[in-house]
């Protein structure tokens, strides 16, 4: 039995900066996105890519709860 679409929300998400590498583990809000991200390691400010409504799906290990309760890929589920 395999429950892709209806899976658990993680609401954990390890960052990865770009900018340094360093990685830091954070709990995602489950009613907003994070647009913003200060790393910790080099204190760049991290934005979402282009396509991507937060942080979390651009550079966490999971996407944000919004996104993962639509299913990958629909970012248009999160944030309007
Ligand atoms: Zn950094």
């Amino acid at each position: 039995m395999s429950d892709t679409a209806a899976g658990p929300i993680e609401s954990r998400s390890t960052i990865t900066c770009p900018e340094c590498g360093h990685r830091e583990a954070e709990t995602m809000p489950t009613d907003a996105c994070q647009f913003y991200y200060d790393c910790k390691g080099c204190g760049a400010v991290l934005r979402p890519r282009p396509g991507d409504c937060c942080v979390y799906c651009s550079y966490g290990t999971a996407p944000c709860p919004p996104v993962q309760a639509a299913g990958r890929g629909a970012a248009d589920g999160c944030c309007g």
